[in-house]
């Protein structure tokens, strides 16, 4: 039977000593611990029905339990489902009722928020952690399972994008889209047993889940574990690791601490940024003080790494770096798909083995998001420069990227607009020296005008906190087009200096 996933990812940890992820406490999993796990766990979800095909929601802390449970689905032939751990259960309701999940996996102390929507839903509901009730499912399972047979192009997992029109897409990623992705990045970023990858990213997102955790597995390194970015816990683990993957703003972070010296990290081997624009300044201010050069890449949860600077040879700041060698990128028109010249700015289309498979039952979006030959377009505009290295110059919807977490302006809008007092908003993203983009909300308001403390108060409960403005604007009226479109460009030019101050705004 084979599972190329599984066979290629968590088969060879069996039985082994090794150490593979360092526990915040100061514990050590080995892979074969961790392997073992995964087995209990896999039988577990047999028991209940998460087999072939099924969706297994998870909404959990970052443990290697919420990683054993990516594992144990690829193990049965489920499809995982991680959910970013600051969903509200509105917003988690949306998720399970479009994915059809059977089961669904949530912290203890998540039970009684989450018991509602499940019995709503008629979906099973378990929990994780200390005297969790999933937990206690596995005690005493046995500790090897024989993982179901699929292949290549069935489905391994589901991660949820957003589009502007604020309704999340299912991204369809098979066990060949993920699996080819991290062959090639081990390969171009040398991955080996030597390696201790320190892990501040969530494990929700495509980045520290199937960029970092694959890498890790696949090459047989090790990695130091952490619920987050901490600044003091990162630079105490920094000495232990050889490499680190990060969203700009823990380098940005870092930079701003006197700690980080060359003493600090000269023993690195590698530092790799992505998920958001790495300022030029960042990359020359780190180069500067440490004598390293961040390696940036560029990818998103369709398509998982498309780009990335070369390991060795210039890493050149402001650029992503060429294709990865099993990636097709081209430069497009964006209304015809049209190639366009080398260094002309256009739409990034891009084709390969990584290219996810489509939109969880929504053929009509996934049909609009590819070409006739099978480039899929990615929604970013960019150029490629004369060396063959990408330039990102913006993206083409207004997507928000505040601190590595994508914020669709749509979304938030909609509970903006539904406020007393609110004729309607904007929401845009502009720069923050901390988050790289800010949240702002533009309000055009009626005579008396809202109440901005009830609208952060009703925004606590209806998002997640990355999510919720930053600061907010009062307008007459919004800026509009002859075509009666929101002028968000101007609003961003207007509004650009608005976190400039790092204490603005609870920044
Ligand atoms: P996500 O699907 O959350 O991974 O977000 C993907 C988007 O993040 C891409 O479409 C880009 O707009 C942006 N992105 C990712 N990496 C980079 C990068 N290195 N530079 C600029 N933008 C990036």
């Amino acid at each position: 039977m084979r599972n190329p996933l599984f066979d290629a990812l968590f088969a060879p940890m069996e039985g082994q000593d090794r150490p593979l992820i360092h526990l915040p406490d100061g514990t050590t999993l080995s892979a074969g611990d961790f392997h073992a796990m995964v087995a209990r766990f896999a039988h577990a979800l047999q028991a209940v029905g998460a087999t072939e095909g099924a969706r297994v929601v998870v909404q959990a802390a970052k443990t290697p339990q919420m990683l054993a449970l990516y594992g144990a689905s690829v193990a049965t032939g489920a499809v995982f489902l991680p959910l970013n751990t600051g969903y509200t259960a509105e917003e988690v309701a949306y998720f399970v009722e479009d994915s059809g999940a059977c089961l669904m996996l949530v912290d203890s102390d998540q039970r009684p928020k989450m018991e509602p929507l499940a019995a709503q839903h008629g979906i099973r509901l378990e929990t994780l952690g200390h005297a969790g009730s999933f937990d206690a499912l596995t005690d005493g399972l046995a500790e090897r399972f024989t993982p179901a047979s699929r292949t290549p192009d069935d489905l391994a997992a589901l991660l949820y994008t957003s589009g502007t029109t604020g309704r999340s897409k299912g991204a369809m990623m098979s066990h060949d889209n993920l699996l080819s992705n991290a062959r090639t990045l081990v390969d171009l970023w040398r991955f080996s047993d030597q390696d201790v990858l320190l892990h501040a990213l969530p494990i929700f997102h495509t980045h520290g889940l199937f960029v970092a955790c694959n890498v890790v597995f696949l090459s047989g390194a090790q990695m130091i574990f952490q619920p987050r970015f901490d600044l003091e816990t990162v630079i105490e683990a920094l000495p232990r690791a050889t490499t680190m993957m990060g969203v700009p703003t823990f380098y940005t972070r870092l930079l701003d601490d006197p700690r980080l010296t060359q003493d600090l990290v000269g023993h690195m081997r590698l530092f790799i940024s992505g998920s958001a624009p790495l300022l030029a300044e960042t990359h020359k201010a780190w180069q500067d003080r440490t004598g390293q050069a961040i390696l940036e890449r560029y990818g998103m949860t369709e398509t998982n790494m498309l780009t990335s600077n070369p390991y060795d040879g210039p890493r050149k700041p402001g650029t992503v770096g060429p294709p990865l060698p099993d990636v097709t990128l081209r430069i497009t028109e964006p209304d015809n798909g049209t190639p366009l010249a080398q260094g002309e700015t256009g739409m990034i289309e891009v084709r390969g083995p990584n290219v996810f498979k489509g939109y969880w039952q929504m053929p009509e979006k996934t049909a609009a998001e590819f070409r006739a030959d099978g480039f899929f377009i990615t929604g970013d505009l960019g150029l490629v420069d004369a060396d063959g290295n990408v330039q990102i110059v913006g993206r083409a919807k207004d997507l928000i990227i505040s601190g590595g977490f994508n914020v669709y302006p749509k979304e938030v809008e909609l509970v903006l607009d539904e406020m007393p007092g609110v004729l309607e908003s904007a929401v845009i993203g502009v720069p923050h020296p901390d988050f790289g983009e800010g949240v702002l909300a533009v309000l055009a308001s009626t005579g008396e005008g809202p109440d901005i403390g009830a609208i952060k108060a009703v925004m606590q409960n209806r998002l997640a906190r990355y999510k919720q403005p930053k600061d907010y604007v009062l307008l007459p009226e919004l800026p509009r087009n002859t075509m009666g479109k929101v002028q968000k460009a101007e609003l961003r030019a207007r509004y650009r200096d608005q976190f400039a101050s790092k204490n603005a705004a609870g920044a």
